[in-house]
Order: C-alpha cells, then structure tokens, then sequence
C-alpha cells in the first residue's frame, strides 16, 4: 500500500490503541498514532491504575488496627493527601512514558495531537497542522465520564477525572451512582478519613451483581462508616458562601458537604472528530457502531474499547485490539469473545466475580444449584475484625456445568481471575470437587463446597 503515508493510523493511545499500533508496528506495518491528551489513556492516567493505588493508601487505617491482634503497637498515623498525589502522577508519568516509548521500539511514530478524520483514508492531525493518509483507520478514542446537564448545579460536581487530583481532601464527599466508581470511590474516600455518603437512584448497589454479594458488600460498607442511600438522587447542587456545597436528594434531605463527585457511567468520545463528515454510523449513546470483528460501515476504518460501547473494560479493549490485528493484517478474520468476562470491583471488601450471577441464571435455567460459604477470613480471627468473606457457586443442576462464581472477600478479583479460566474452558462442578485444595487459603472453599445450599427449581428455591 505504497500510496498511503501509513499502513494503519490509530486515533487514541489508550489500551487498545497503543496495544493494536504496537502490534502492527511490530508486524513490520507502517503505523502512526496520536493522542491528544496523554498515552496511556483513561486505565493508566486517570482510571483502573491510578484508582487501585488510592486503593492501596485508603487500607492502610485498617491495617493498622488490624496490627494490635497480631501483637503490634503502631503509634498515632498520619496522612497527606498530596504526598499521596505526588507519588502517583510520578507512577503513572513512569507508565505513559512507556507506553508511548513500546510504540516507539517498535517503529512506530507517536503524534501528541488531536486527530480528526476527513476521508476514510485522510486524517488531520490538529496540534501538529498535519495532514496524513492510512490505509487502515483505527479509531480508539475511548470514553469519558458522563455529564449530568439536567442537574441543577452539576457545575459545582467532580467526575472521577478530577478526583485524582482535588487540591485537598474533602472532609466530606456524596457520591453519587451505584457502579463501579460509585463504590470504589466511596471506599477510597471514607478510607481515607473522609466522611462518605454514597447516594443511589435504585434498590440495591451494583445492579449488574449478584444479589448476594450486593447486599454483604452493603452491609460490610455501612458498618465501616459509609452512608448507604438508595432509592434516591440529587435534585440539586447549591454552592454555599463558606464554599461547601449543600446537595438536596430525594426525601427532601440536603447534605452538606465539601464536594459532589457523579459517577453515573462513561459516554462515547465520537464528538468533533469528523465521524459524521465521513459517514461512520453511530448508535443511540454517541458510540460507533462496528460489526464483529471492530468494523465500522466503512470497510477500511475500524473501532476497538469504550468508543464502541461493548463492554468498558481495559481488557476487553485489549483482547478487542489483538482481534483488530488478527483480521485485518494477518488474514485470520477474529471476532472478540465477549463471554464470560471475570471482573473485579475494587471495593472493600473486593468483589471478584465471572459469569452467571444466581438471578440469570435461574431465568436461563430450570434447577440450578448453589454452593455458598460465608466465613470470616483467617486474617481476621486474630485481628478481631468482624468482616465476612462469602463465596457462592452457581452450577446448573443439569449438566454440572459452573455457570457462575461469585467472591466478596480480600483477593477477590485475583481469584476471579484464576476462575475465569474454568468457567471460560465450561468445567463442571465435578471438575471442582475432584481439585486438591491449597490449605490454608480462603479460596479452597471453592473446592470443598460438596453439597448445595440450596437449589432453585423452576424459579422456586428448595432448601
Ligand atoms: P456503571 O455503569 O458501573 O454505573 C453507573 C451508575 O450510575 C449505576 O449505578 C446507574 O444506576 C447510575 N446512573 C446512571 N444514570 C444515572 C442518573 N441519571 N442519575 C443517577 N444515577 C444514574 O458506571 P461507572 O460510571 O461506575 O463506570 C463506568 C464503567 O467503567 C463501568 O461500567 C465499568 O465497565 C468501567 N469500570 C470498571 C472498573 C473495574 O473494572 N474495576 C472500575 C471503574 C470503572 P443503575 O444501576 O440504576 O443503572
């Protein structure tokens, strides 16, 4: 393709772009790319990696009350939220170096420059008044936190993005929306000192869960402090002259607090890019439409990660990315498996999970059965904190199969990720008991649950 500048220009340097121009470079492949703001993109500059550091530092208040049953005496602590934010913008400027440094070593060119597209195989790049032609397009601009315009005083609210870096630490924060950031964010900050009310629109927190999982994670949430309310939203947000903010929610309550943070989904960014000048079909949220293998109505311009509106995960971004290669530059057409994706909410305690949570799984199926232990880790018989670890299997009654596994507990998300590779490869629960367990460890549970707890036969449960 001697005609074209590049063989593949990707527009976005997060996960999936940097992983498919990366790639493709490595093929040999001529490829540019550019991003606007900072390689790396939302995973590594202001979402999962920074987010699970913040993790990280808001443990430590209970680590060390956890110490005296161990037999430790750990003296008055003390924290500064700046040091905190220093040291990681010095991590994630570490990681964006390398990403846009392994796009390099590959032979590829980066451009730090918006991109906008004005033909299928033209592409304007805006910071460096460059115009470049490809023939592939890969568009991987991912997705941003989603406005709230209808919210009287959404002026005054943070977004995750800015909750990286606030000047200070709020005293106190309400928090509203009931997924991920929601939850990982209200467990940051209250274990960060700050006092952490978390407002959400429906009955129970993490809606796309396992009702089991949802209600402990509540309940373990409020006993550590966080307010917990549902049923509710903000009706609106008012600046007070001291400067806090007073937020009214439903029932008539007005919270006063220092800051607002809404985290009610991530949108598309498809905006000012030219997607509609060269005809690339959107669909209702803003996001480009693609076929199975990450096409786009037009044949030679393709979308991978949130920009698609598939499933907002970095992996699936990535996994997405390695298909993109697969089809259009090693003639092996690969369509992304998006079943069965192990995830892991970053709450405290964590939630790791993958597959069928109990209530689809009785819709989808005639008799299920569930396997499930609540127990209190062995880290916290010594230490005395009264936290339950809970474990549920989801098998159908049929065919053994394990539809669905389900973790609350420290290493959740570790273990969910071990998990997805049975569940993944559709092992049944004879293929877990006949495992040999590692002793001492929580997750032996998940080969020692020989009998159900329960089974649910045609929507009814039998106990
Ligand atoms: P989620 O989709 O997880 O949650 C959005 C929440 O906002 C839901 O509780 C939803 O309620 C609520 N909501 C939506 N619209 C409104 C509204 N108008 N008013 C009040 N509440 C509203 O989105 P997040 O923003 O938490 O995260 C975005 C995505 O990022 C996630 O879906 C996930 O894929 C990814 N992510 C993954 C993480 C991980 O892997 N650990 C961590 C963080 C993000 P309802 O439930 O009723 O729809």
């Amino acid at each position: 393709m001697a005609g074209y500048d590049y063989d593949l220009f990707v527009i976005g340097g997060g996960s999936g772009g940097v992983r498919a121009a990366r790639v493709a470079a490595a093929l040999g492949k001529r490829v540019g790319i550019a991003e606007e703001y900072r390689y790396g993109g939302t995973c590594v500059i202001r979402g999962c990696v920074p987010k699970k550091l913040f993790v990280y530092a808001s443990q430590f208040p209970e680590h060390f009350a956890d110490a005296a049953g161990y037999g430790w005496t750990v003296p008055e602590a003390s924290f500064d939220w700046p040091t905190l934010v220093a040291n990681k913008d010095r991590e994630i400027a570490r990681l964006e170096a390398i990403y846009e440094k392994n796009v390099k070593g590959a032979g590829g060119e980066t451009f730090h420059s918006r991109a906008m597209l004005v033909d299928p195989h033209v592409v304007h790049l805006l910071g460096e008044d460059l115009t470049v032609t490809a023939n592939q397009i890969l568009i991987a601009t991912g997705g941003r936190p989603a406005p709230h315009p209808a919210l009287p005083g959404h002026e005054h609210c943070i977004f995750s993005n800015e909750a990286f870096d606030i000047k200070r630490l709020p005293k106190a924060i309400m928090i509203e929306g009931g997924g991920y950031i929601a939850v990982e964010f209200a467990n940051i900050f209250h274990g960060l000192g700050v006092d952490t009310t978390l407002v959400y629109r429906g009955k129970e927190i993490l809606s796309r869960f396992d009702m089991d999982l949802r209600r402990t994670l509540h309940e373990t949430m409020e006993k550590k402090g966080i307010k917990i309310v549902c049923h509710a939203v903000s009706e609106w947000v008012r600046k007070r002259p001291d400067g806090r903010l007073d937020a009214l929610i439903t029932g008539g309550r007005v919270l006063t607090v220092d800051q607002v943070m809404l985290a009610i989904g991530r949108i598309p960014n498809t905006e000012n890019m030219g997607l509609e000048g060269v005809g690339i079909e959107l669909g209702k949220t803003g996001a480009i439409v693609v076929d199975k293998y990450s096409r786009t109505n037009i044949d030679n311009i393709w979308a991978i990660g949130d920009v698609t509106n598939r499933v907002q995960l970095t992996p699936v971004a990535i996994h997405e990315a390695m298909c993109f290669i697969e089809t259009a530059f090693k003639g092996n057409p690969t369509a992304p498996d998006h079943g069965t994706i192990p995830t892991a909410v970053f709450s405290q305690p964590e939630i790791g999970t993958v597959g069928l949570a109990e209530d689809e799984a009785v819709k989808r199926f005639s008799d299920i059965e569930i396997y499930r232990a609540s127990f209190r880790p062995m880290r916290h018989t010594l230490s005395g904190r009264d936290e339950k670890m809970l474990m549920k299997l989801v098998v159908d009654g049929a065919s053994k199969r394990v539809l669905g596994a389900h973790i609350l507990g420290p290493d959740a998300g570790e273990m969910a990720q071990l998990l997805g590779i049975p569940l993944k490869a559709g092992l049944t629960k004879d293929d877990f008991d006949r495992t040999m367990a590692v002793h001492p460890t929580a997750a032996e549970e998940l080969v020692t649950m020989y009998k159900p707890t329960y089974r649910v036969k045609d929507g009814q449960r039998v106990d």
